[in-house]
């Protein structure tokens, strides 16, 4: 049975393994026995019925509530070959009874339906002419009032089930906390030891937080880094929304808006565009993406703070189901937050409560120092292998040194207890920085011993320690008010018993190293030709839109990548190349073929062996510095301007332009060059404004924008400044 399946992985599908549990999935499934399938999005879940149902004698019933993604289903199985139609609400009539009609002949192996049509006495009585052998729930969550989907129509799959009892059954879903997935599992009669729950863990997804500085700047770096691929971003307004997709047009970007203020047309035609690749980038409330499945987003981007952690984690679980690399940006700001602390301010005390609990753990996971991963996945209940993932960006910043806090946890816990424990961040640090404010005045406690006693650190930084304390435990904040009372462990620390560890420095989470940027994984993608696959996509693109289904229903990025860095000539090598099935083989095989094939006559290129096993490695990193990364080096050990041009015996010119290029290469820059003297305040700021606006690359538009009122060179130093200040990171590319 098993051989079976993987014979079908590869000629039906043209891949080569399965993805964990699909596999084991599947084998449970074929045996007969009712299933539950918990993976994360883009972890393979259709394939654990899609198999079976290639193998079944009878029909596979698919469930399915989003009849949009339906469609998309359907046209993926067709283009593999196998016969899969539809049924719902949203048919013709003609192309709802040719559907029918492939029922009742038996063609039809899949069979994709809306819970409501399902239901309905015409469908029932269809498909008890017919041996159902197998039936999947996708989205199985909607069976739950637990969850945050709950469809009540879900809830009557228990009844049509029994109207057929030689099918085995089988839900699907990307969310269930451990009460929605027991819910599923109480009302559908599975079996606990027929559930299979893969990670959460998407290990293609680089996760990093920023500050929200020169926010713009951040976009078009991220924009940047993948040319011609599409991303998405997430912003809390829709006034945010129109006017970052404004300025992103602006520029020249190919974005599009969309929110629930728009008209149903317009985020039709919207989300259209962008699933067929004619615009590249969605900037959208959180009302975008629930019907979306295209797999080849390769960055989200929050502008915004995201309401919860698991909406954080739903939304960045948009970015690279395909597998590939994806990037996941998160602009934080504290003046976000201090927006919604006051939002739920208004709220009533029992939302007000939930919504604290929401913030305070979105804010542990954002200001977490160690591996991402960590404090993600543990809200998932899933512990990780280890506490270094090497894919976020605390893994690969320089870590901030830990230092000893004790003293300051003394001065802000004592002063907790004797303003009575009652009272917030805010006041607390007031009351420790002398402020003469009417309230602390009015309360008395600038008579406290604690009065007073923390001038030496400013607010911000007292802010972060407060917060360290809170993670800590050595401090419990009140859900309703949020005032803060002594935790568990604090007299220990008040008596001197137990040390406190933690960071500061003079901007928090601000300050952060520039994370190295990631290397390309060589085993997922190989380095292929930027031109061919360029020619590739646009090949996919017109037989896409001739057919009218978006492009990756054609063939995944993957496969044009592999296309384009192995480039088959023969049918038998275009058969090894990832995502290429029999039938794909023999529809898209010839004019693909004959595109590589006049690529490379004119390149002089010849086919390269796919390797079957690893990639080869790749080879050893060349000993000898270069310059630019010598004097790279040397200038973030502390030198000057002038202590590089006498070291090096080059001109300031000369170091400017290796500093930058180190840079390009995707090094760090230390933040320690001065203002060249003879700008003014005014000056430096419109060069940074203007830096923002046309980007940094190039010093033309911003020396003309000037008037050339500034010369070359202290544009050159102001781009390192701006580099530096802003922690703006590159591609790891040198600059084209
Ligand atoms: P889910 O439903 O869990 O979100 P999908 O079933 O849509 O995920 O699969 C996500 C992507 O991964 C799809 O593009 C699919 O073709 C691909 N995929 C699934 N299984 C494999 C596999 N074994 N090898 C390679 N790619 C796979
Ligand atoms: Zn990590």
């Amino acid at each position: 049975m098993t051989e079976r399946a993987h014979a079908i992985l590869k000629n039906v599908f043209g891949y080569d393994t399965f993805r964990p549990l699909q596999a084991e999935v599947i084998g449970n499934v074929l045996a007969k026995k009712d299933t539950l399938v918990i993976m994360p999005t883009g972890g393979g879940k259709s394939l654990c019925y899609q198999i079976p149902s290639m193998i079944f004698s009878g029909l596979t019933v698919v469930i399915s509530p989003l009849i949009a993604l339906m469609k998309d289903q359907v046209d993926q199985m067709q283009r593999a070959g196998v016969d899969a139609v539809m049924l719902n609400s949203a048919l013709q009539t003609r192309d709802y009874r040719h559907n029918i009609g492939r029922i009742r002949s038996g063609k039809a192996r899949l069979l994709y339906v809306a819970p409501e049509t399902l239901m309905m006495q015409r469908t029932v009585d269809l498909l008890s002419d017919m041996t159902v052998d197998c039936l999947a729930i996708d989205e199985a969550h909607c069976i739950s009032e637990w969850g945050h989907d709950f469809r009540p129509e879900y809830r009557q799959l228990v009844q049509i089930r029994e109207k057929f009892p030689t099918a085995v059954c089988t839900a699907l879903t990307a969310t269930a906390t451990p009460r929605v997935r027991q819910d599923i599992q109480t009302t559908l009669g599975f079996k606990h030891t027929d559930t299979y729950i893969g990670s959460f863990d998407r290990k293609n997804l680089f996760l990093q937080i920023v500050p929200k500085i020169n926010p713009m700047v951040r976009i078009q770096r991220m924009i940047q880094k993948y040319p011609d691929q599409a991303g998405i971003i997430y912003c809390a307004t829709r006034r945010q929304v129109d006017e970052l997709a404004r300025s992103l047009q602006d520029e020249g970007i190919s974005a599009l808006p969309y929110h629930a203020g728009l008209s149903d047309e317009k985020r039709r035609s919207h989300q259209e565009r962008f699933i067929r690749d004619d615009t590249r980038i969605i900037v959208a409330t959180i009302a975008f993406g629930m019907g979306i499945d295209k797999p080849d987003v390769r960055f989200v981007i929050h502008y915004d703070m995201p309401k919860n952690i698991e909406s954080y984690y739903q939304e960045i679980g948009r970015a690279g189901r395909d597998g590939l690399p994806a990037d996941c940006l998160l602009l934080f700001g504290y003046a976000d937050v201090y927006k919604i602390k006051h939002f739920i301010q208004q709220k009533t005390t029992a939302e007000r409560r939930i919504a604290n609990i929401h913030l305070n753990a979105f804010l542990r996971f954002a200001e977490w120092q160690g591996c991402r991963r960590v404090p993600l996945l543990q809200y998932f209940g899933e512990a990780t292998e280890t506490d270094h993932c090497d894919r976020c960006d605390n893994c690969r910043g320089n870590k901030r040194e830990r230092i000893d806090l004790t003293i300051f946890a003394q001065k802000f816990l004592s002063c907790v207890y004797r303003t009575g424990e009652r009272f917030g961040a805010a006041h607390i640090i007031n009351v420790l920085r002398g402020s003469k404010g009417q309230r602390v005045i009015q309360l008395n406690h600038h008579q406290l011993s604690t009065y007073g006693i923390g001038r030496d650190l400013s607010t911000r930084q007292w802010q972060t320690l407060s917060r360290q304390f809170l993670h800590q435990d050595l401090l419990i904040e009140d859900m309703d008010y949020g005032g803060f009372r002594l935790g568990p462990t604090a007299w220990e620390v008040l008596k001197s018993k137990k040390k406190v560890w933690g960071w500061m420095d003079d901007n928090p989470v601000e300050d952060r190293e520039t994370p190295r940027p990631t290397p390309r994984k060589k085993a997922e993608i190989p380095d292929f030709d930027r031109d061919l696959f360029r020619l590739l996509k646009d090949k996919r693109k017109k037989i896409a839109d001739q057919d009218n289904v978006p492009p990756y229903v054609i063939f995944a990025d993957k496969t044009l990548m592999e296309m384009a860095a192995y480039f088959p000539q023969t049918e038998a090598g275009l058969y090894q190349i990832h995502g290429v099935g029999e039938t794909k083989l023999a529809t898209y095989g010839p004019a693909f073929l004959d595109m590589i094939r006049a690529y490379c006559r004119k390149q002089g290129i010849s086919e390269k062996q796919k390797p079957t096993l690893k990639p080869v490695r790749k080879p050893a990193r060349r000993i000898k510095k270069k310059r630019h990364e010598t004097i790279g080096e040397t200038f973030n050990a502390g030198r000057t301007l002038v202590e590089l041009m006498e070291m090096f015996v080059v001109k300031r010119q000369t170091v400017l332009e290796h500093l930058y290029r180190y840079w390009c290469e995707g090094n760090p820059l230390d933040n320690h060059l001065d203002i060249p003297p003879k700008l003014t305040r005014q000056q430096t700021g419109r060069v940074f404004l203007l830096f923002e606006k046309h980007g940094i690359r190039r010093l033309k538009p911003v020396h003309d924008a000037m008037a050339g009122a500034i010369d070359y060179t202290s544009l050159a130093v102001l781009r390192l400044i701006f580099i530096a200040q802003n922690d703006l990171m590159a591609n790891g590319e040198t600059d084209p």
